[in-house]
């Protein structure tokens, strides 16, 4: 049972490197934070297999392993989990937070938001299976596997732009496919791609299919031509769907400042957003870099804007009846 009265110091909403690099911070503050780490814990590096591009880990790591040992290391200091999904928050100005799993609901001082984003899918058979089998949402990440390779990258925005020019720097051709002839990208990005002689472009395609050869990686894509309906086969070794990302902040919707695309909007060069007391971090605010490090970075931004929050600002009113509810005392936070 919980007990309702507590009011924890800080409450971390998403278990990726953003809120593990949050608690891990905030534990070592002594704020003791409480994270709810999602089913799903480890976010989309959960997905991911190797990940060459993580500083500290010169021959790589896995992803699921790697986001163990941010877990792990949060834990070592008194970071608390629930592997459980958030159904709502309401959120105040400065009051006191609560976050809600069904009924349950738990009270913080200051909660940071660290959910997340997922790549978009085309939703098609074989994408999910052959994820890290050849099939892949991330170029920055995964280009450099396919050296020589044929590949092809779905979508025609600046995502599939971006990551068409930094895969070509390894594959050997490259086929854009778009299902319009007109592309959303950027003119610039767009004349970018179009300028490398190893880049081509497939409009208007979409895929049906991914398909593994006997070895269980892709070796064939099924596209249909979105206007006269007939199908290609086309030999690939790696595919990249490159058609947006989606912020996990439906909880926060209404309750703190969301750009157009759903991306929670924080005051420039801080994790601060419109609410006293609520820091957002990750890949729930960032649309531009999405990297795990870049995340990793915002999270100790978070705990650290949280920690000089708490210590700033006096109890709230509402606060001050309930155990838990004085200012925190703040341990000096241990040089690293
Ligand atoms: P986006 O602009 O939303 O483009 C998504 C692309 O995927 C569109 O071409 C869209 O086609 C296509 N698409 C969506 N669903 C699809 C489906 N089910 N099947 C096939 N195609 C599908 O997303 P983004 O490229 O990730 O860019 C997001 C934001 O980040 C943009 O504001 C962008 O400018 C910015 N960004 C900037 C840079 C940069 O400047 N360096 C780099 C990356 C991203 P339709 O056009 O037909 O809808």
């Amino acid at each position: 049972m919980t007990d309702e009265k507590k009011v924890e110091n800080l409450i971390v909403v998403g278990g990726g490197p953003a809120g593990y690099t949050a608690a891990l911070y905030a534990a070592r503050a002594n704020l003791e934070p409480l994270v709810f780490e999602g089913f799903q814990w480890g976010g989309q590096l959960q997905n991911t297999t190797d990940v060459e591009n993580y500083p500290g880990y010169p021959d790589g790591i896995m992803g699921p392993e790697m986001m163990t040992q941010f877990r792990v290391q949060a834990e070592r200091f008194g970071t608390r989990f629930v592997t459980d999904d958030v159904d709502r928050v309401e959120l105040s100005d400065g009051g006191v937070q609560k976050v809600y799993l069904g009924d349950e609901e738990h009270l913080a001082k200051t909660v940071i938001l660290a959910m997340g984003a997922e790549p978009r899918r085309l939703g098609v058979p074989g994408e999910m299976e052959l994820s890290g089998r050849g099939v892949s949402t991330c170029g920055v990440c995964d280009g450099a596997f396919f050296k020589g390779q044929r590949v092809i990258v779905i979508g025609g925005g600046d995502s599939a732009m971006e990551d068409s020019i930094f895969i070509s720097k390894f594959a050997n051709d490259l086929t854009v496919v778009n299902r319009r002839d007109e592309f959303r990208a950027s003119k610039i990005m767009h004349d970018r791609a179009e300028e490398q002689s190893n880049i081509d472009f497939k409009t208007p395609f979409v895929v049906e299919e991914f398909v593994a050869g006997e070895d269980g990686k892709l070796c064939l894509v099924k596209l249909r031509n979105a206007e006269t309906g007939e199908t290609e086969d086309v030999d690939t070794d790696g595919a990249f769907v490159a058609i947006g990302h989606t912020p996990k902040s439906e909880i926060v919707e209404g309750q703190v400042e969301t750009d157009e695309n759903g991306y929670v909007v924080t005051q420039p060069g801080s994790t601060r957003t419109g609410l006293g007391g609520v820091f957002a971090v990750g890949d729930v605010v960032d649309h531009i870099y999405r990297q795990a490090v870049t995340a990793a970075g915002t999270g100790c931004m978070g705990a650290l804007d949280a920690e000089w929050y708490l210590r700033d600002t006096p109890p709230s009113p509402e606060a001050h009846w309930m155990p838990g509810g004085e200012p925190a005392e703040i341990a000096p936070t241990p040089s690293s």
